[in-house]
């Protein structure tokens, strides 16, 4: 190992946590390093006797690190990973113990299934689960100062055979998209030397650090990951001095080592910057194939709220946790490749005459247009409700950003075929020392839900608290079936084998009845702007604000028609999850009304009359000497009037929280409806009343004391 001032050079360590590559080749032999290296790159099922020596090579090298235990790792519909750790440790019959591992053990786990949410499809008394082990995507060593265990990457599904997780449908819908693609591959003739075809993820992930100190003395802040009441600071994002600015020492501290121990895991994190917001930061990884980047992504949460404890701070992933400031995202980087490694959506430079190209982007565009509700869908949640249905980018209205080039080549199409490519050009500088820089053929859009970003599309409704595997699963879905219509119409129109000529009519017909019928959800504008929401109306895109409109998106019959076809998810196991995340919904809502309850009752309402008693003690004082003193009597009036509409707020809430409806619907509605809108007014009297009570009697930690960590 190089030494750098005593830091390792981080390509040294990298993946030295995880069972890959040069780990792999050094425990296993040769024959059975290839089988399994074939089954990870190529998805192909693993020879059972080759699972036996990978099990001792992974006992053997989890040893090596002094891991104690090894665990299935999964992720059950609960938005977390699951882990239950099993010791290697086993008696040995005589008085003594040895370290064992099987094949068996390796390969599948008996969790109890039914403290896990199903949505129905396990009752408590039907207990029994598997989880299955997932060969594609790396086992690691989650390390913590005290411990080491072997986590293996695993599905989680019922007794029954029906997926209780998000990976399952994830690696069903993955493939659903290769066999679709390989299929328009073949058509052109493109498809040589490729088994399969990959989609990828590159998942940005924004967050907020807060000191602990701070978050320790908001019951908010501890049980529900945002802040329930508090008035504006002085100073919010206005003077956009955060975004990109020097990131203070402190906080570099803390990134440092997220970076280090992700690089060990094998996560390949790349970017870091700070965010719009104060306190907000981001980091981006390189992309990787969509199920080991899912798990890297739960990994990286993980990881951020483990190492910022250990710098005094709390790491939020809440969608947003200050009101009145910039929320947190998370950019789903998504394209797909062939396994030999060709982007399939890079649009070469003289892009109109790239017709492979041109399909499979169409193709994205027209699965957006005809599901967009289930995009929506897939992202809804009580937390991301806050950014879409708010004004916050993006809107909860799904479109697509081309940019220049491709909505230009994109009306070409609709008249027919496309003539030309817009040429980018370079930019002149002005200043001689100024190298000329190539521009892109399109200029950026923040503000599109789902733009195309030169070789891939960002997915930006998504919000940062969520797994990503669910809009994954639903992106992926909805675009096979499109891939699927693409490969079975031009199959129509030119039968088994096309000549060329032939073959490019044929695309060019369709790709202009595709266009013109969808390039209504082609949006290149401010999606934040009161106009697009009209014009989208207009166009009949769907706007669901919340997530109670957003999920009855999934319980139609187009919905399961769609994720029943491609086998991702049964009606049953989709219906589940539409139920889970109902259920999730209003017990969030719930929560945060109760906390609020407490919040409001034990501390705002009692500062306040201590307040009112103060200001009541020196108008007394004042006028038994004869001074009067219309201001602070005025202030006093103010304070008893705002805790009158304080209590009959607290009130509200209450009673609305404590209605109990049986009907999940009638619930959400509720939910929507009464709940959250009597939380909001008495968050708005809670604020007014924070405006007016001094430093010293106000309870709570502020926006301005929290918000700029130094
Ligand atoms: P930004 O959008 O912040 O300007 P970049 O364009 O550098 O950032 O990339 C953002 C993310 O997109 C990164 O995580 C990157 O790895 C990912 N990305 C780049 N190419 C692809 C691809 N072909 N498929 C999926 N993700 C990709
Ligand atoms: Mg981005």
């Amino acid at each position: 190992m190089s030494n750098n001032g005593g830091v390792a050079k981080l390509s040294d360590t990298f993946g030295a946590l995880t069972f890959t590559g040069d780990v792999m080749r050094r425990h296993l032999p040769e024959d059975a390093y290839e089988k399994l290296v074939h089954t990870m790159q190529r998805g192909l099922p693993l020879d059972p006797a080759v699972a036996g020596m990978v099990a001792a090579a992974m006992k053997a090298w989890a040893l090596e690190h002094g891991c104690t235990h090894y665990t299935h790792w999964f992720q059950p519909l609960t938005g977390h990973t699951a882990e239950k750790h099993d010791a290697f440790l086993s008696p040995d019959g005589v008085g003594g113990a040895i370290e064992a591992f099987t094949a068996q053990q390796l390969i599948q786990g008996e969790p109890d299934a039914s403290s896990f949410p199903s949505g129905g499809i396990r009752e408590t008394f039907e207990a029994r689960g598997y989880t299955a082990w997932d060969a594609t995507s790396p086992a690691f060593i989650f390390k913590t100062p005290d411990s080491a265990t072997l986590c293996i990457p695993t599905a989680f599904v019922s007794w029954t055979g029906e997926a209780l997780d998000k990976k399952t449908p994830l690696l069903r819908s993955i493939q659903a998209v290769s066999e679709q693609a390989l299929r328009i591959l073949r058509i052109f003739g493109t498809h040589k030397g490729v088994t399969q075809v990959i989609t990828t993820i590159g998942s940005e992930q924004e967050y907020f650090l807060v000191d602990r100190s701070f978050f320790e003395h908001r019951e908010d802040l501890r049980l529900c990951g945002r802040t329930l009441v508090g008035a504006p600071a002085p100073k919010g994002h206005q003077l956009d001095d955060h975004y990109f600015g020097a990131i203070p020492e402190r906080v570099m501290a803390f990134m440092t080592e997220v970076e280090r121990r992700l690089y060990e895991l094998g996560v390949p994190v790349k970017t870091r910057h700070n965010e719009v917001a104060p306190n907000q930061y981001e980091f981006a990884p390189i992309f990787e194939n969509a199920n080991v980047a899912v798990d890297h992504q739960m990994l990286m949460m993980q990881m951020l709220r483990l190492v910022a404890e250990r710098h005094g701070f709390v790491c939020l992933l809440h969608e947003k946790p200050f009101a009145g400031i910039n929320g947190s995202g998370k950019h789903n980087n998504w394209s797909i490749s062939t396994d030999t490694g060709v982007n399939l959506l890079d649009p070469h430079a003289e892009t109109h005459t790239n017709m492979q190209f041109l399909v499979f982007l169409t193709a994205v565009v027209r699965a957006v247009d005809l599901h967009a509700d289930l995009l929506r869908a897939s992202v809804a949640s009580a937390a991301n409700d806050h950014r879409l249905g708010a004004n916050e980018a993006p809107p909860a209205i799904m479109s697509v950003y081309l940019g220049e080039m491709l909505s230009d080549i994109f009306d070409q199409l609709a008249q027919g075929g496309a003539h030309s490519t817009k040429k980018r050009g370079d930019l002149d500088l002005g200043a001689r020392t100024l190298p000329q820089i190539p521009r892109h053929a399109g200029d950026r859009n923040r503000t599109s839900p789902f733009a195309f970003t030169g070789n891939k599309f960002e997915f930006r409704a998504v919000g940062s608290s969520q797994a990503i595997a669910w809009p994954n699963t639903v992106l992926n879905t909805i675009v096979a079936e499109s891939f699927d219509f693409m490969a079975s119409e031009l199959h129509k129109r030119v039968g088994k084998s096309a000549s060329p000529a032939k073959l490019e009519t044929a695309v060019k017909g369709l790709l202009k009845e595709v266009v013109k019928k969808h390039r209504r959800v082609i949006f290149d504008g401010d999606n934040y702007s009161a106009e697009w929401h009209k014009e989208a109306e207009r166009r009949g895109l769907p706007n669901l604000k919340t997530t109670v409109d957003a999920l009855a998106a999934l319980a139609t019959k187009k919905a399961q028609a769609v994720f029943e076809r491609y086998n991702v998810l049964s009606p049953r196991e989709l219906e589940a999850r539409v139920e889970v995340n109902l259920e999730r919904y209003s017990r969030t809502v719930a929560i945060e009304a109760r906390t609020l309850i407490s919040m409001l009752k034990r501390e705002v309402l009692p500062a306040g009359l201590r307040f009112q008693t103060e200001l009541g003690h020196a108008v007394a004082a004042s006028e038994s000497v004869g001074v009067k003193c219309p201001g602070t009597k005025a202030q006093l009036k103010r304070v008893v009037a705002l805790l009158a509409e304080l209590s009959d707020a607290i009130a509200a809430v209450e009673q609305a929280e404590a209605l109990r409806l049986a009907e999940p619907l009638a619930r959400v509605r509720h939910t929507r409806d009464k709940l959250l809108p009597a939380m909001a007014q008495a968050r708005n009297v809670s604020d007014a009343l924070e405006q007016l009570v001094p430093g010293d009697v106000w309870p709570l930690p502020r926006y301005s004391e929290m918000l700029f960590v130094k």
